[in-house]
């Protein structure tokens, strides 16, 4: 295990769990908050420690989530990803954006080869690599009758979008990326995990 990655908090099970991954508290009342500031307009906050009650695997903690989005943050380790230098985002065939924040080489090749969920999917996960990305902003514009929420694609900043929409996630748009399925990438590309 790379050391960045071995000093996350575990899971009752003694699993690394990803900075990006929402943790419960026993405290939770499930409750969604919701707060404004002139930067953000209206957005989804988030009280949550990592390490301190259950982590949520796949599901991210929104205020992380945009923290590694906007610094250039690894969603695995939680460190900077060094610029110029690539980094990767793991998702489906053709992603045209990403949810997740963008991984280093080293954390995706541990994540790919480890994360049940990515090992289970083998061809159908595919690796984006690139130098840098573009963001935009995932926003809650209402709810329908039936209780779903409403959600519109912003650009990055947009003063409108802060009147009209709470900012829930940031979305990351690859600039120019090199596709390749998740396995070739690791057999042929990735760098090699310390033994
Ligand atoms: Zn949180
Ligand atoms: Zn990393």
């Amino acid at each position: 295990m790379p050391p960045r990655i071995a000093r996350l908090p575990r899971n009752s099970a003694g699993r690394s769990v990803p900075g990006n991954i929402a943790w419960y508290g026993t405290d939770d009342d499930g409750s969604i908050p919701v707060t404004h500031d002139d930067t953000l307009g209206a957005h989804i906050t988030c009280l949550c420690t990592p390490g301190r009650g259950t982590p949520k695997f796949g599901e991210q903690c929104p205020v992380r989530q945009r923290q590694f989005m906007v610094q250039r943050r690894c969603g695995l380790c939680t460190q900077h990803i060094e610029a110029p230098g690539q980094l990767v985002f793991i998702g489906e065939t053709d992603a045209q954006y990403y949810l997740e924040p963008p991984l280093h080489p080293l954390c995706a090749a541990y994540a790919l080869q480890v994360c049940p969920v990515l090992h289970a999917a083998g061809e159908r996960i595919e690796v984006a690599v690139t130098e840098s990305y573009t963001l935009a902003e995932d926003r809650i514009t209402g709810m329908t009758a039936e209780g779903t929420l409403r959600r519109s694609v912003f650009p990055f900043g947009n003063p409108l979008a802060r009147l009209l929409a709470v900012l829930e996630f940031y979305l990351a748009f690859p600039d120019t990326p090199e596709r390749l399925p998740g396995p070739v990438w690791l057999a042929e590309r990735a760098p090699k995990l310390p033994s």
